[in-house]
Parts: structure tokens; sequence; C-alpha cells
């Protein structure tokens, strides 16, 4: 394993490997052309949110499908409204 400690990026110049011009090392993809030099890297924590956002969603089509199970289940009664009146 190699170990990338600095995230600096030496900047130098590369050729582009579609219109042979110079760019940056640093950039993403080519001035000219638009070519991507490199793939953004997915940070951990990228991903951690990323799974944590399905899950999340997960987790409410879960509660909605569920809500909606027990709301026609329950034929018998309308749905109440807890009205708590507090000033009287
Ligand atoms: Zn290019």
């Amino acid at each position: 394993m190699v170990a990338n400690g600095n995230r600096e990026i030496p900047v130098t110049l590369i050729n582009c490997p579609e219109c042979a011009s110079n760019v940056i090392n640093a950039a993403w993809d080519c001035t000219k052309c638009g070519h991507l030099l490199r793939k953004p890297r997915r940070s951990a924590l990228g991903r951690f949110v990323k799974a944590s956002f399905i899950l999340f969603n997960m987790l409410m089509a879960y509660w909605v499908i569920y809500r909606l199970c027990s709301i026609t289940s329950d034929t018998g009664k309308p749905p109440t409204i807890d009205v708590t009146g507090g000033a009287s």
C-alpha cells in the first residue's frame, strides 16, 4: 500500500492524450478539448454520506409503505386528528 499522505499535487504541465496540448497537472480535465485526465476520487466520507442517504431513503420508503398499510388496514374509523386545545 502506497502512503498518500501529502494531498498537494505538484503543478506540472502534462500533455493531453487527446489534443496533445499542455495542461496543468492539477486540472481534472483538459482545458482545450475537455478530455477527462483523471477521475475524481470519491472520498470515504463521500461514500459514507451516499450510503447513509440511500439507507435514509430506504427507511423513508419503508415508513411510508408501513403507514399506508396501517391506514388501509384500519378501515373502521377515519384518521383522527389529535387536537390538544391548550387555551381554555
Ligand atoms: Zn486536450
